[in-house]
């Protein structure tokens, strides 16, 4: 059969991103994976313009010079950090017709090195975090079996806190595991149509009754014609939920919470149009200065007030860095306005496009 030349097409529906140069690192040709990650400018012009990366350019300049073959891995850091493994290569009978010399091939391999990371840090974290409930859990049974074990009255209490440790090891499993679980696609933007006022009804009516016992009013006000917003309404429940939680659980009983919904037409530090959704308490709120660390895993800002769980709600420090990872993943923004007895105003922005 006679050879016949593979169409564009073919190189188009493939994720890895391939792009071959001439003698001078012009771009000859980029199928769709390439275009989308040097843009479409790159055509035609030398690579460096497109594709800054000193180990790429440098693997090519010696693939040019006479080395067969050059690879290795990079990190790019923007829009969101990806790594990309890449290979440089000498094209067999160069140069041809279109003057082709070589070709770069780039693989998105965030994921799997996302992975890596990850179980080293999950390990460390959990020994960490489930270590003082469990040494708790332990000590109350050796008294239970010990010097306690005709005491009913010790036993009942004991049993209560034993029952609130285990309870709060479960919660850090189970927040560690949501956590995973966003971070492994985040670099993988949702692109479905959800509509955020029902995710936020829904989330309204789980948490009514917690909200009803500690007498606080959740006031949602939403704008009329509110666009749907890109994303996934899973992950999206779980932001308003933690953030409606928090606002609850330190908002201070008897104080409303007000939930607002609107359309903007910029998300800070984007181009994009979206939605600003607003959770506002009135709460003691949170000194300034440690604003910037209340995404961070673990963190707290007051350890002995969350953990003495005043609300009976268990409190572990992830909730807020699970919304940052959704809210990045979703290319959106989080803003958080807050001071020592003014309340907090956490806000989500969303593009809808
Ligand atoms: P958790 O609530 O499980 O401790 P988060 O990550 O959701 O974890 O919150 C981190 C910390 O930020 C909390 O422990 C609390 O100290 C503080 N915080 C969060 N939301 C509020 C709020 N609405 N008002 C005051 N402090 C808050």
């Amino acid at each position: 059969m006679p050879m016949t030349p593979v169409p564009h097409a073919v190189f188009d529906s493939v994720p890895t991103a391939v792009i071959v140069v001439d003698q001078r690192r012009r771009v000859v040709h980029a199928n769709r994976a390439a275009l989308d990650l040097l843009g479409s400018a790159a055509m035609g012009r030398d690579i460096a313009l497109s594709l800054r990366h000193p180990m790429v350019l440098d693997g090519l300049d010696a693939v040019l010079r006479g080395v067969p073959e050059k690879s290795g891995e990079i990190t790019m850091p923007v829009p969101v950090s990806r790594t990309l493994s890449f290979r440089v290569e000498a094209l067999a009978g160069a140069p041809l017709e279109d003057n082709s010399v070589a070709t770069i091939v780039l693989n998105d391999v965030t994921s799997a090195r996302k992975t890596e990371e990850m179980r080293a840090d999950f390990v460390a974290n959990v020994s960490h975090e489930l270590r003082s409930p469990l040494t708790a859990l332990i000590g109350f049974i050796e008294t239970l079996r010990g010097p306690a074990s005709d005491d009913t009255e010790a036993r009942i209490r004991f049993l209560d806190i034993m029952h609130r440790e285990s309870q709060r090891m479960s919660r850090l499993i189970e927040d560690l595991l949501s956590l995973s679980r966003v971070e492994i696609n985040e670099h993988v933007r949702p692109r479905h149509k959800v509509d955020v006022e029902q995710v936020i009804k829904n989330v309204i009516e789980v948490l009514e009754q917690q909200a009803e016992q500690r007498g606080m009013a959740l006031d949602l006000q939403v704008e009329t014609g509110l666009p749907q917003a890109l994303g996934d309404a899973d992950q999206l429940n779980q932001v308003f939920r933690n953030l409606i939680e928090n606002a609850l659980k330190y908002g201070g009983q008897g104080n409303p919470v007000t939930i607002n919904a609107k359309s903007v037409d910029r998300i800070p530090g984007s181009a994009l149009a979206g939605i600003a959704v607003s959770v506002a308490d009135k709460g003691p709120g949170i000194p300034k200065e440690l604003l910037p660390r209340l995404t961070e895993r673990f963190f707290r800002v007051d350890k002995a007030r969350s953990s003495t769980a005043e609300t009976g709600i268990g409190s572990t420090g992830l909730g807020l860095a699970i919304v940052k990872h959704i809210v990045s993943r979703h290319r959106g923004h989080l803003a958080v306005d807050s001071g020592v007895g003014q309340g907090s105003v956490f806000t989500v922005y969303l593009p809808t496009h």
